[in-house]
């Protein structure tokens, strides 16, 4: 085996975007993917003329693909067309209130006004505010491989530290800006994605809501999946080797550092650098199980909270749907009472939020001619919180309220226009992609993981074993694993030779 040879389990962003910057190094790159196809949970289904994508459905701040791409000598605009997406979302409630956010200021503030009159100086206050948390964050905190906390929190001063807010909850932040509760309600639901509720997050995540609103949301042309074969074909030119269809078994290891790998057909194939892709603790505890000495890190990514399982509906619908938009997001009555099962009660909440992406409404290639491609996602409590599940009766149950709330809002998406349907279940996500416990986008980001406390990129007590993607640093979402990819890839540069 060469030295500077490295295998990469698992073909998500995380894996795609480590296997370029580690080519971009010399090294000879073999990546193995147990799936058909790339891109792990950003995958795509294709029935009946209707395209879907299976997990991301908007991409946010694009400078880091163009910044992946041009890091490997190649300009990211020759390989794909990025769509925007303005509004980029809007919220609904039961009772009939709406809000749709934009990255235009006066489009924003208007919209804002209808639910808080005389909002627009909170607007302004907040994306102030928010903007020079995003700025710490981005510029000294997330983007950096940095193992000490000490170190990590000495990039700031006390003044930027008090900035953060990270001893105030994200709801309570919002309540600084916004009285509207809806205004406050639909900022704070960005919670969801990053595993917590905003009344326990800390408020330095107002700097999601805000990179939505500041730099806008994108769609990939051909969907999101046509990211994942741009980065494909730039892996490809560049000589990265991938292999689909190819499950991973065990990571082998001799003498205090890795090996290589063993297929589930039982080839083996040497390497004295392994990155995994899978999620942290199925890595540990499963590719992994036999390594005595990782069984500390074992145990602590077994411990790792996690962000929810999603119940995910791919609906073909015949004809437009009308009275929405591309991304909608809707609301419960009983917020505060909806995180609570999701966080605290394990349970799937009676009065359910969802939110429907209709991407054929910016890209009508991705329905036949007139026709609607419906993305539907449900979250639920990771499967062990939640319990046994009779999934069929829930699917079904789960279904007719959301149909029920869309009859309520005067939606014209009926059960007879679906033509074809798609279903995965936290168990269907957790099997087909490794994820651990069902969750959707990974390790939760509470405050105790996040930068130096989230499970690190590399195991210190096995040489040669790294891991990227949305359950170590920096986080989860498309931008932040493809960052993820960047950082692995800088912390093999600085440990091996
Ligand atoms: C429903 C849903 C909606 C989302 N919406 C958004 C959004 O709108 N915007 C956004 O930015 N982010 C969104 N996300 C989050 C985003 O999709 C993830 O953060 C990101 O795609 C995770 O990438 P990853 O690198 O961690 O790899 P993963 O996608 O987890 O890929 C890991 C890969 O490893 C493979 N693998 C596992 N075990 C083995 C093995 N033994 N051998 C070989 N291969 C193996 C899997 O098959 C998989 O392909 C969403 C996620 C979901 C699930």
């Amino acid at each position: 085996m060469s030295a500077q040879s490295v295998i990469i389990i698992g073909g998500g962003l995380g894996g795609l975007s480590a296997a370029l910057h580690l080519r971009q190094q010399g090294r000879e790159v073999t990546l193995f993917e147990q799936n058909p196809q790339l891109g792990g949970r950003a995958n795509q289904i294709v029935t009946d003329g209707f395209r879907f994508d299976t997990g991301p459905s908007l991409l946010n701040y694009p400078w880091v693909c163009r910044d992946l791409f041009a890091a490997t000598g190649a300009r990211f605009d020759d390989y794909i067309t990025l769509v925007p997406v303005d509004p980029t979302v809007a919220f609904l409630w039961p009772d009939g209130k709406r809000l749709a956010l934009s990255s235009d200021m006066g489009r924003l503030i208007e919209s804002c006004s209808k639910l808080e009159p005389g909002a627009g100086p909170g607007v302004v206050a907040f994306l102030r505010d928010a903007r020079i948390k995003y700025d710490l964050a981005f510029n000294k905190l997330v983007t950096r491989n940095e193992d000490s906390p000490f170190r990590w929190f000495s990039k700031l001063s006390l003044g930027e530290m008090a900035r953060l807010s990270v001893w105030r909850s994200l709801y309570g932040q919002l309540g600084k800006y916004f009285r509207s509760r809806h205004i406050r309600e639909a900022l704070g639901s960005y919670g969801m994605y990053l595993g917590g509720s905003p009344f326990d997050l800390p408020g330095m995540f107002t700097i999601l809501p805000y990179g939505e609103m500041a730099y806008g949301l994108w769609l990939p042309k051909g969907g999101v999946y046509g990211l994942v074969e741009a980065l494909a074909k730039r892996g490809t030119e560049m000589g990265v080797q991938y292999h689909t269809d190819t499950a991973v078994k065990q990571i082998d290891t001799a003498n205090g550092g890795v090996r290589g790998i063993t297929l589930a057909d039982g080839a083996s194939h040497a390497a004295p650098i392994v990155v995994s892709n899978v999620d942290v603790p199925v890595t540990d505890g499963h590719l992994l199980a036999h390594e005595d000495a990782v069984s500390k890190r074992r145990q602590r990514s077994a411990r790792m909270h996690v962000t929810p399982g999603v119940v995910t509906f791919y609906w073909g619908v015949r004809g437009k749907v009308h009275g929405m938009g591309h991304h909608t997001i809707f609301l419960p009555d009983d917020y505060r009472g909806a995180f609570q099962d999701l966080f605290r009660n394990g349970r799937i909440p009676s009065e359910l939020p969802f939110y429907i992406s209709i991407a054929s409404e910016t890209d009508p290639e991705l329905a036949p001619k007139g026709d609607s491609a419906v993305f539907v996602l449900v979250p639920t409590p990771r499967l062990s919180m939640l319990g046994p599940c009779d999934w069929p009766a829930e699917v079904d149950s789960i279904r007719s309220r959301v149909l029920e709330r869309l009859r309520r809002h005067e939606v014209d998406l009926t059960a007879d226009r679906i033509v074809t349907e798609t279903v995965y279940t936290p168990e269907d996500w957790g099997e087909q992609f490794g994820l651990y416990d069902g969750s959707a986008f990974g390790a939760a980001h509470t405050l105790f993981q996040v930068g130096p406390f989230r499970m690190p990129n590399f195991a210190a007590e096995l040489r040669g074993m790294y891991y990227t993607g949305a359950s170590t640093t920096p986080g989860t979402g498309m931008p932040m694993v493809l960052l993820s990819g960047a950082m692995t890839a800088e912390r093999v540069a600085n440990r091996e030779t």
